[in-house]
C-alpha cells in the first residue's frame, strides 16, 4: 500500500485522464481533475482550468489546496491534436498544439513545484506519446510537443531531483479513446498490424503505469520515458 497523496490529473473528464483519476481513487488517494467541460469520476474534485492560461491554472490549484491540500502528484495529461501535412500546417495549427500540450504541462508543473519544493516531495508524470519519439506524418506539431515533454521532464529531474521530486514521461501508443475513434477503420486496421501486441491499448493500461510511477515503489525512477504501446515504439 502506497502513501495516500493529493493528486491532480489535467483533462480528467474523459479518455485517458478519466481512467488515471479512477485508478488513483481506487488506490485510496485524494484526487482532483481539471476539466473545461463535464466532470471527473465520482469521488474526484472537478475544477475548471484552461491549459493555455496561467491565471486559470493558478485558480484551480488554489481551490484544490483549500479543499484537498497541496498537490503532491501531478499528471499533465490534457492535450490536443491538429493533424495536417506540413505544407498545409498554419502557424496557429503549430503554436496552439505546442501551447496546449507542452505549454500546459509547463504551467501546471511550475505551479505544482511550489508546494512540492516546500514538502520536499513530488511526483510529476507527463503524458507524451509514441509519436513524440517515432514521429508521425501529418503530426509535426503534435510530435514536437510530445518530444518536448521528454526534455522538460529530464530538465526538471536535474533541477529538482535532489528535493525528493521525480519527473517521468509515459508514452502511450494507440489507446482506445475519442482521439483514436475518429481514425478511419481501414487506418485503424493498418496501425494494428504494426503493433507487436496486435491490439490498441486500453485507458487502464496507461493508468496503471502512471499510478505506479507516482507510488512509493518508484521513488528512484526519474527522467525515464515509459512506453505503454504494445511494443510499437521499441528501440526509442
Ligand atoms: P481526449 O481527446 O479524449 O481528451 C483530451 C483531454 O484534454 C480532455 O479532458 C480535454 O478537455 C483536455 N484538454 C484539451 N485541451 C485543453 C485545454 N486547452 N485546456 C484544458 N484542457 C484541455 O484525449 P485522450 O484521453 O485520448 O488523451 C489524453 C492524453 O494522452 C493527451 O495528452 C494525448 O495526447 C495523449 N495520448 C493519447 C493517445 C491515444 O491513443 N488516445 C496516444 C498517445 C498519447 P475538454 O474535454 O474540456 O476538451
Amino acid at each position: 500500500m502506497t502513501t495516500p497523496r493529493t493528486v491532480l490529473v489535467t483533462g480528467g473528464n474523459r479518455g485517458i485522464g478519466f481512467a488515471i483519476a479512477q485508478q488513483f481513487l481506487a488506490d485510496g488517494h485524494r484526487v482532483a481533475v481539471t476539466a473545461r467541460s463535464g466532470q471527473g469520476p465520482e469521488g474526484a474534485l472537478t475544477v475548471h482550468a484552461e491549459m493555455t492560461d496561467s491565471a486559470s491554472i493558478d485558480a484551480a490549484f488554489t481551490q484544490i489546496e483549500q479543499e484537498l491540500g497541496a498537490v503532491e502528484v501531478v499528471v499533465a495529461n490534457a492535450g490536443i491534436t491538429k493533424d495536417t501535412l506540413l505544407m498545409r500546417m498554419s502557424d496557429d495549427d503549430f503554436t496552439s498544439v505546442l501551447d496546449t500540450n507542452l505549454g500546459g504541462a509547463f504551467r501546471v508543473v511550475k505551479r505544482a513545484s511550489k508546494g512540492m519544493l516546500k514538502a520536499r516531495f513530488g511526483r510529476i508524470v507527463l503524458i507524451s506519446s509514441v509519436v513524440g519519439l517515432y514521429g508521425g506524418a501529418g503530426q509535426a506539431n503534435y510530435a514536437s510537443s510530445k518530444s518536448g515533454l521528454v526534455g522538460f521532464a529530464r530538465s526538471i529531474t536535474r533541477e529538482l531531483g535532489a528535493r525528493g521530486i521525480t519527473a517521468n514521461v509515459v508514452a502511450p501508443g494507440f489507446i482506445e479513446t475519442d482521439m483514436t475513434a475518429v481514425l478511419p477503420e481501414a487506418q485503424q486496421a493498418e496501425y494494428k498490424k504494426s503493433i507487436p501486441a496486435g491490439r490498441f491499448g486500453t485507458t487502464d493500461d496507461v493508468a496503471r503505469a502512471v499510478t505506479w510511477l507516482a507510488s512509493d515503489d518508484a521513488a528512484y525512477i526519474s527522467g525515464a520515458v515509459i512506453p505503454v504501446d504494445g511494443g510499437l515504439g521499441m528501440g526509442h
